[in-house]
């Protein structure tokens, strides 16, 4: 399985917001869409940058409750680290779990293209867990 086959099931929306918008907007789309991360983007590039809930307790933690008045450029992570749609499950996993981030935005030629977060990948996996256990269960009743 890899992202393509992820993306046409899950769907390509993404989610995203202008890097000038404030840290508050952030947290109010973050809580309505029930997401832990959104795309950064500004009128230059596609993926400007992403912020995640994370981003905004450490901010919040550090600057009290005026964060949030702050632009959202000031708080995310620019350098972003993206997949394609070749990209198989097993290195996505690999690679959240090595640099420890959660969302993973998916670009073709220059355009976003889509995201996949850590919520996506375990269940591809469990479902892939139970498509072998029933395939072994059926080959040991039937041998
Ligand atoms: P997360 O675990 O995705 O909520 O994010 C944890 C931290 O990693 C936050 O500081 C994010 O801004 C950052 N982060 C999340 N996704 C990525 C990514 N694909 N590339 C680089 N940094 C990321």
């Amino acid at each position: 399985m890899n992202v393509d086959q992820i993306l046409s099931l899950k769907g390509r929306n993404v989610v995203s917001i202008e890097a000038g918008s404030s840290l508050g907007d952030a947290a109010r789309l973050l809580s309505e869409r029930r997401i832990g991360a959104v795309v950064v983007v500004d009128d230059r590039q596609p993926v400007a940058g992403i912020l995640s809930e994370r981003d905004i307790v450490k901010a919040v933690a550090a600057h009290g409750a005026q964060a949030l008045d702050q632009p959202v450029s000031r708080f995310m992570t620019g350098q972003v680290v993206t997949c394609t749609g070749h990209s198989s499950i097993n290195e996505l996993m690999e690679l959240m779990t090595q640099q420890k981030f959660r969302h993973v935005p998916v670009i073709e030629g220059a355009q976003l293209v889509g995201i996949i977060s850590i919520g996506d990948v375990v269940k591809q996996r469990v479902e892939e867990i139970e498509a072998e256990s029933q395939a072994i269960k059926e080959y040991i009743a039937t041998a």
